[in-house]
């Protein structure tokens, strides 16, 4: 009963007008198909041209990041509500690119994942362990403590209205995804991380995806897995109609 949720994740790419130009191009394929959650994350900048664009479409929209303080002398930061003002539905939280070159933390991700909720945003938190991690034999280990440390403070309720991405390191961008029994084992494991601390309704009810090289041709292994409700999808994301496969596929 957890409906699939299939996110892109634009990365540092696309102006406002390739961004409206690419729901041109996607939007009646995506109308087209039921039962799955059609969303774009964008750069910041091509936030208010994607909302427009995507205006009475079944595409909704992502940022990338966010600050967990409404306003400030924060320079070059965008807040929860400053989104929220522009439409945006989404927002990615505590990617591992952001964990590695801008020193996000399990602390700052659970700060800006109390304040995405507070102000309606729906976080997607990503979860995943490095390759060094994963040989060592702890994807696991890595994993919970991500996933509780994101999640720590909140109830079971808001716990069960967000998405976590589960996105092995080694997985993003090197055509070496994991295999869909892998994958859909993490994932499980987290569900029921979730379930421990947050009650057997909530790790029903959380929306848990999987992410690194994803595309059209795969999709559909991991999406037939028991757990996996959905994918975040980088480079396969990028081409309108590699985007409605994927889509399609879900
Ligand atoms: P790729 O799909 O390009 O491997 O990227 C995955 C990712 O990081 C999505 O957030």
């Amino acid at each position: 009963s957890r409906t699939p949720i299939i996110a892109g994740n634009w990365k540092m790419f696309k102006t406002g007008a390739e961004a409206s130009a690419f729901i041109a191009e996607a939007k009646a394929a995506v109308a087209a198909v039921s039962g799955v959650e059609a969303v774009v994350c964008a750069p910041f900048t091509a936030l208010p041209a994607l909302v427009e664009s995507t205006r009475g479409t079944a595409i909704a929209v992502g940022a990338q990041n966010m600050h967990w303080e409404a306003n400030g002398a924060f320079t070059g930061e965008v807040s929860g509500p400053m989104l929220v003002d522009l439409g945006v539905k989404y927002v990615i939280l505590g990617h591992s690119e952001r964990r590695q070159y801008f020193a996000e933390t399990d602390e700052t991700v659970n700060k800006k994942t109390k304040a995405a909720l507070s102000y309606g945003l729906i976080p997607i938190v990503c979860v995943g362990e490095k390759l060094e991690e994963r040989e060592a034999g702890s994807t696991k280990d890595v994993c919970r403590v991500q996933t509780l440390g994101a999640l720590e403070g909140l109830s079971a309720e808001q716990v069960a209205s967000l998405v976590i991405a589960y996105e092995p390191i080694w997985a993003i961008g090197t055509g070496k995804s994991s295999t869909a029994a892998d994958a859909n084992e993490v994932i499980a494991y987290i569900r029921s991380v979730v379930a421990e601390a947050f009650g057997a309704d909530a790790a029903a009810k959380v929306r848990i995806q999987y992410g690194g090289s994803v595309k059209p041709e795969n999709v559909r292994e991991y999406l037939g897995a028991s757990d996996i409700d959905g994918a975040l999808v980088g480079g396969a994301s990028l081409q309108p109609n590699s985007y409605v496969a994927l889509v399609e596929g879900a």
